[in-house]
């Protein structure tokens, strides 16, 4: 077991961290090490109580599991009343990769409440993945209207239908400079874009699950509650990225505060609001020059991209130091062998706190006595959940096929009727067969 103790003064941070992917676990403790190094301190193997002899030792037994785990196995945990988990389900750039999907984060809360931050493209597979009930996960937030925090929206409304969820799908986003900027119209869009598959399961999925209900709040609002359900405030920030229209967020409970920049430059707000929070997930873009040598862009639009439309190491780590996060997590950038030094190097030139950059299935226990970081070890032949209630389908409402369509079904009910009965009888239905015509 690595268990490695960071005392901060009255904090404590505890890392724990093997992973799967090991680029992102060396990453953690790289940092981690670094941290512990230029406090001063070495990482101990024990807890200090341990060590003076106050508590005993973890128990070890030859025949149990071990009662700790240094990875995250989705599905297997509780969460404590008091506790937040914060998965990281998209990390990387506006091109998701097998490594990196598009922003998203997942906030889980000890009183059962979670939240979903961002839904950039390939997501769906990440929040999957965490072997959620879809019935759970039916708040997103939505801090712009770029495809790389919004792209898998119509993917998650109408796959989660499949998946079993039964209830109707909640976002939150921010308005825009004219109405049709905004994100009340992208969904009305998004419906007309989705209306062939939307009529393909209606009356087949659960009824409750085909509505949307769309909260669109004024991107101008500055640290507006957009959000206050059982106990959970959420607010809105203005943001500084590309054009009017995008927001941070800040989820404040149980005395603790999450908060998500989304895509941002340094702005006024951030620097304001999120003073000391417990976890800051801020963007992170890649240097100048990475987005010249391997994004390919021409040096002036590296420059613009990197430092005026996003936030670039250095202007992170000038943002951490001024608002001094319990935990400081960057994101929005592909996270390898050779970037994650080049941004470290930026950081470190403005910050010298606790900072973690992140990657894709990085799981962040957080109380607050302990901020716990860990990789997830995620199984790849996932299944759907199942619902939480009793489904409701209206098979009334089921759209037929036209006369030409209808004309070419071949049903073959000489092979047909073995199949049928064996599962009426396996589950104790009666079902039939359409009638021959
Ligand atoms: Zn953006
Ligand atoms: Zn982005």
């Amino acid at each position: 077991m690595l268990h490695l103790l960071i005392e901060l003064g009255k904090r404590k941070i505890t890392l724990f961290g093997i992973c799967l992917v090991a680029a992102a676990t060396l990453a953690v403790v790289y940092i981690a090490g670094w941290h512990a190094g230029s406090m001063g301190q070495r990482p101990a193997l024990i807890n200090e109580a341990q060590a003076a002899g106050k508590e005993a030792p973890p128990r070890l037994s030859p025949t149990q599991p071990l009662p700790t785990q240094d990875v995250y196995y989705p599905g297997t945990e509780g969460l404590a009343p008091d506790e937040m988990r914060v998965i990281a389900c998209g990390t990387g750039h506006p091109m998701a990769r097998p490594k990196q999907a598009a922003s998203c984060w997942l906030v889980e809360l000890g009183n059962g409440d979670k939240f979903i931050f961002d839904l950039g493209s390939q997501s769906l597979s990440r929040i999957a993945a965490m072997k959620i009930p879809m019935d759970y996960l039916d708040k997103i937030f939505i801090s712009h209207l770029h495809v790389d925090h919004m792209g898998d929206l119509p993917d998650f409304w109408t796959i989660s239908r499949k998946m079993n969820r039964t209830v109707p799908l909640r976002v939150w986003g921010p308005s825009g400079a004219k109405p049709e900027l905004g994100t009340k119209a992208a969904i009305e869009g998004l419906k007309k874009f989705l209306l062939w598959d939307d009529l393909s399961l209606r009356g087949r999925m659960d009824a409750r699950a085909e509505r949307w209900e769309v909260n669109e709040f004024d991107y101008q609002g500055v640290n507006q509650a957009v959000y206050q359900e059982n106990g959970v405030t959420i607010r809105s920030l203005p943001a500084i990225h590309a054009i009017d229209g995008s927001v941070s967020f800040i989820l404040e409970w149980n005395g603790m505060r999450f908060a998500f920049s989304g895509d941002t430059s340094p702005n006024k707000w951030w620097l304001k609001y999120t003073k000391g929070v417990d976890i800051a997930v801020h963007e992170c873009y890649d240097t100048p020059k990475t987005a010249i040598d391997k994004l390919n862009y021409q040096p002036e639009m590296a420059l613009f991209l990197t430092t005026i439309v996003h936030t670039a190491p250095e202007q992170f780590g000038k943002i951490m130091a001024e608002t001094r996060p319990r935990l400081a997590v960057g994101y929005h950038f592909f996270n390898d062998h050779d970037t994650l030094p080049e941004a470290l190097k930026g950081v470190r030139k403005t910050y010298d706190g606790p900072v973690v950059f992140s990657t894709d299935y990085m799981v962040f226990n957080i109380t607050k006595a302990d901020i716990r970081v860990r990789m997830a070890a995620v199984d790849e032949d996932i299944w759907p959940q199942p619902a939480t209630r009793k489904k409701v389908v209206n098979p009334e409402t089921q759209a037929k096929y036209g006369e030409f369509t209808a004309s070419g079904e071949v049903i073959m009910r000489d092979v047909l009727e073995d199949v049928w009965a064996d599962i009426n009888k396996r589950y104790g239905i009666n079902a039939q067969l359409p009638p021959p015509k």
